[in-house]
Formats: structure tokens, C-alpha cells, sequence
């Protein structure tokens, strides 16, 4: 059970949408948009405001006091469920979504209907999915589903277009900085750079913050640049990525990677993700072949995609990191 729920100010319009008319709510909806903007703390929320009995539906938000209320916030509301992988990074598996049929077919216990959040929807394996399908075809009476998903085209097609869409965008540049320079304790003067880096998503701006990722990014470049110019063993540095988080070394290399292409294609302009790191990434760039660089961006994004399924992540690693370093000796 999820209890973190938030809105958001770049996440205000989208609950209030989905609770202004609550006669008309459809079956299920899907939230989508990148990770890092609190769309699950949104369900979370949303599902709180449903579920109160002295709504204020104008903020929108819940009283706080009455039984729905009070339940909701220990967890232990018998009409609200989250539907979450058994562990981080692992599939929702048909199992999961078999049990939440029983649940959607119960009546309310105390409340007007039933509430379910599947989050990240993209985790439920094909089985899981096929299974919800069946649910979103013939959607029980009293029931709300809400997909969260920052990767909604790993949903087949038909799930989709079973959900009412709800887009979340990423806030303005100017409203997502001066949010995070008003969290106490969050450097201010790396605001910028963090945000970037988080590709825009605010609360993935944190989330680095707090893992130290610029000091382990600061590696990260470094073995770029050492393989980029023949020096460092892949092997080796594949390993030392491994221990800071696959998924998040191939992720900073995408950005890095479209940051060399940027210079590639306008050197003069442009924003670059790694913007502090501009001039050394002019001198790597200048080693590097536009259109090679194009496809090893395709076989980072590809490597990224596999450790979404059982992947061997050192080998994905070491893989990458051959590849780059016979790029850079190419030219
Ligand atoms: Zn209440």
C-alpha cells in the first residue's frame, strides 16, 4: 500500500480534471508521462479525494477526519488497492492481477467504489496483461482503475485505448527550478545541472541529488573519455558501472551520447544535458563520427530496454562500452 500521496503543483490540474465530474468518472485511466513527476503520488491523492466523504472538490482534497480519511492514511482501506511489483525492477505478474479480478468483484465495503492503481503498469508481464484486458473489456460496477506508466507504448495497443489518457507533461523549466531551490537543503547552484541531467522531471532531480549522482557521473565521464582515447579497459570499467547502477550509468549515457550529437550537428548551440562538461565534450565529440554516433545512441537505448527484462547486466555493460571504445578509435 501506497501512502505517499501528493500533488504536485505541475501535477494540481491533472487531479483536478479526473475528480471535477466524479458521476462521470470512467473505468480506468492511464497517467502517463516521464518518471520523476509524482503521477503515482497523484493516484494516490486522487484516490484519497475519492474516497472522502467531506471532499473539497475545488483544491481538490480530502477532510483528513472521516473514516475513508483515516483508513486511506494507515493503509488499511479495504476498498483501495496498489497493484506494485513483488520487488523493484521485477514484472506484475497474472497472479497479481487474477487476485485484483476477485477484489473488483466484490462490492464496496464501506466506500462508493472500488480503487486500484497499477503502478508501474509497464511492469505487468504479457499473462498480466492479457488478464487485465479481460477486466478493462468487462469493467466491474463501482470500480476505478488508474494505470501509471512513464513508458505507456510497452502497453499493448489494446489496454490503451481501454484507459482514458491523462497526460502528464514536464513543468515549465522556470517552475520545476524554482521549486527545487525552495527544498531545504537542496543545492541551489546545482539546481540546473541536476534538473537537466533529470531530463526535466523534478522529483528525478532529488532522487539524483540525493544518490550523489553528480560525484558518480564525474566517473562516469571520465572512463568516457579514457576509452574514447584508447586508455581504460571496458571490461573493467563495466564492471565498476555495474556497481553504480546499470540503469542509470546507460541512462546518463544516452543523454551524454545526444549531448555529443547536439555538438555534432550545431556546436555553437543548444542546450546540453551535461552542461558543465561542455568544452570537454567538444574535444571527445571531435573524435567521433556523426552517423556512428547515431547508432551506438540506438544501442544504448537498446541495452537500456533489456535491462527491463532478465538481463545479465554486466554483459549488456561490457558490450556497450566495446562498442564505444572502437567508436572513438574509428574516426
Ligand atoms: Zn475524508
Amino acid at each position: 500500500m501506497n501512502t505517499g500521496a501528493r500533488l504536485y503543483p505541475w501535477t494540481l490540474g491533472q487531479a483536478r480534471r479526473i475528480t471535477q465530474d466524479t458521476e462521470r468518472l470512467p473505468h480506468a485511466l492511464l497517467l502517463a508521462g516521464p518518471r520523476g513527476l509524482g503521477k503515482a503520488a497523484c493516484a494516490a491523492h486522487v484516490a484519497q479525494v475519492l474516497s472522502c466523504e467531506h471532499p473539497d472538490g475545488a483544491a481538490p482534497s480530502s477532510c483528513g477526519t472521516c473514516q475513508n480519511c483515516r483508513l486511506l492514511a494507515a493503509g488499511t482501506h479495504p476498498d483501495v488497492q496498489w497493484v506494485v511489483p513483488a520487488e523493484e525492477g521485477k514484472a506484475i505478474a497474472i497472479d497479481q492481477i487474477r487476485a485484483l479480478a476477485q477484489f473488483l468483484h466484490l462490492r464496496p465495503h464501506i466506500g462508493q467504489r472500488k480503487i486500484v492503481v497499477i503502478s508501474p503498469a509497464e511492469a505487468m508481464n504479457t499473462h498480466a496483461a492479457n488478464s487485465l484486458l479481460k477486466l478493462l473489456e468487462e469493467p466491474p460496477p463501482d470500480s476505478l482503475l488508474f494505470l501509471v506508466s512513464s513508458d505507456p507504448v510497452r502497453l499493448p495497443a489494446t489496454v490503451r485505448s481501454r484507459c482514458q489518457r491523462v497526460t502528464f507533461p514536464r513543468p515549465a523549466r522556470s517552475e520545476a527550478l524554482a521549486w527545487l531551490r525552495a527544498i531545504e537543503g537542496f543545492p541551489g547552484e546545482q539546481a540546473e545541472l541536476l534538473l537537466e541531467l533529470a531530463g526535466g522531471a523534478p522529483l528525478q532531480a532529488v532522487a539524483l541529488q540525493q544518490d550523489g549522482f553528480l560525484a558518480v557521473r564525474g566517473e562516469l565521464l571520465e572512463d568516457i573519455e579514457a576509452l574514447g582515447t584508447g586508455k581504460g579497459d571496458p571490461v573493467s570499467c563495466a564492471a565498476r558501472w555495474k556497481s553504480h547502477g546499470a540503469r542509470r550509468c546507460l541512462e546518463w549515457l544516452e543523454g551524454g551520447v545526444m549531448d555529443l550529437i547536439r555538438i555534432g550537428m550545431a556546436p555553437a548551440h543548444g542546450t546540453l544535458a551535461n552542461r558543465d562538461s561542455s568544452e570537454r565534450l567538444h574535444v571527445l565529440e571531435k573524435r567521433l563520427n556523426l552517423k556512428q554516433l547515431f547508432r551506438f545512441l540506438e544501442a544504448v537505448s537498446e541495452s537500456r530496454h533489456l535491462l527491463d527484462g532478465p538481463a545479465d547486466e554486466l554483459l549488456l555493460l561490457e558490450d556497450v562500452l566495446i562498442r564505444w571504445s572502437r567508436l572513438a578509435q574509428q574516426k
